[in-house]
């Protein structure tokens, strides 16, 4: 039996998170959850849940107390491409403080291994100009050019946790992850990502209706289901490499080919209209699992056909509830 480990996850009241102290809890760890809100769909399965804000110094030492043997860093002020390309300072000082205060603090209560959940993000934007990119491998994030604000804040991050290595052989690990969806993660608002905000458009619209998809729709992304990616950080967790490591899926698709599928999944026809003003960031990324494949034997395998399948309907029944939508059930064969 594997030994049971005290393990804090932060950002736990987030979306992956939620999803992470789920399975730890599942494997019989002890769980520590903290964050600025309790999750927003269910509550946490932690054995323990803080409100704290981990921008201060304090709250990252009291957090990290009681003999943490694992700290999961996920806590982050981050959202969809509207809004990280709209508020590039709020978003790196709060995220500066976040992980400088997160990686001393465990360094000084003695957590033997620390993951720093960076992002695809990270990655030179002129090698993602064109929507047939070449897939991304950990060494195309230098010569340095990341998505500002949030994702130059990552990429130094993830040096301080090399720092950390060098200087204090203060183990950590470096996740880069490529556009993560799955149930109970934000699909209204602002801060939702691509799939979750084109789920919630489609199943907002009636048969026929048009759709708003922001820039051409040629822009192209791969997409990763939430279980692959909580599998992808506790093996990764688990592994002795120190340095960055894509986690994603390799199914390159374009916006419109996933507004295609969302549609085929709801048994929808709907009228794509394009605003090309809408923001899009960076016109084509794809993760090259290469490394991680070496590295684990293992990397992400449910497509993204499957975990559509798993998606909408949850956002479809999220908006039932709130009273936005009516779902007709299909009438009884007679
Ligand atoms: P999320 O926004 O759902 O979760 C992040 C959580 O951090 C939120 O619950 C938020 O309240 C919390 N938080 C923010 N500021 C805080 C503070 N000062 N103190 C305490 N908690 C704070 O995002 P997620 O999708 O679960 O992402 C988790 C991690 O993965 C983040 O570091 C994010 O940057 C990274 N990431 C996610 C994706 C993705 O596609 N979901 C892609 C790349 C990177």
């Amino acid at each position: 039996m594997k030994p049971v480990s005290r393990i804090l996850v932060t950002g736990a009241g987030g979306f992956i998170g939620h999803h992470l102290v789920k399975c730890l809890k599942a494997e019989g760890h002890w769980v520590r959850g903290v964050d600025l809100k309790d999750p927003e769909y269910e509550a946490s399965a932690a054995d323990e849940f803080e409100i704290r804000d981990l921008r201060n110094w304090e709250e990252c030492l009291s957090a990290t107390r009681g003999s943490i043997d694992e700290v999961y860093n996920l806590a982050a002020d981050m959202g969809g491409i509207g809004y990280i390309t709209a508020f590039h300072a709020a978003i790196a000082r709060n995220n500066i403080l976040i992980n400088a205060h997160m990686l001393e603090a465990a360094r000084q209560n003695g957590v033997q291994r620390f993951l720093f959940s960076s992002s695809a993000c990270v990655y030179a934007q002129s090698k993602q100009k064109h929507a047939d990119v070449v897939a991304l491998r950990e060494e195309d994030a230098f010569p340095a050019e990341p998505e500002p604000g949030y994702g130059w804040e990552k990429l130094y991050a993830e040096q301080l946790c090399r720092y950390y290595w060098q200087d204090y052989k203060f183990e950590t690990r470096i996740v880069r992850f490529h556009n993560v969806y799955g149930p109970l993660g934000t699909y209204d608002g602002g801060k939702e990502k691509a799939p979750a905000a084109i789920c919630r458009k489609v199943a907002l619209a009636a048969d026929g209706d048009q759709i708003e998809i922001w820039g051409d729709g040629h822009q192209t992304r791969s997409f990763m289901y939430v279980d692959d990616c909580v599998e992808g950080l506790l093996r990764i967790m688990a592994s002795h490499y120190r340095d960055a490591l894509n986690l994603g899926t390799e199914e390159i698709v374009s916006i419109n080919q996933l507004t295609d599928l969302v549609a085929e999944v709801a048994g929808k026809r709907l009228i794509k209209r394009h605003n090309l003003n809408g923001p899009q960031g960076v016109r084509g990324r794809n993760s090259d699992n290469t490394q991680l494949h070496r590295t684990l034997g293992w990397q992400p395998s449910i497509s993204l056909h499957q975990g559509l399948c798993r998606t909408y309907p949850w956002i479809q029944k999220e908006l039932q509830a709130a009273g936005r939508i009516q779902i007709t059930e299909p009438a009884a064969a007679a």
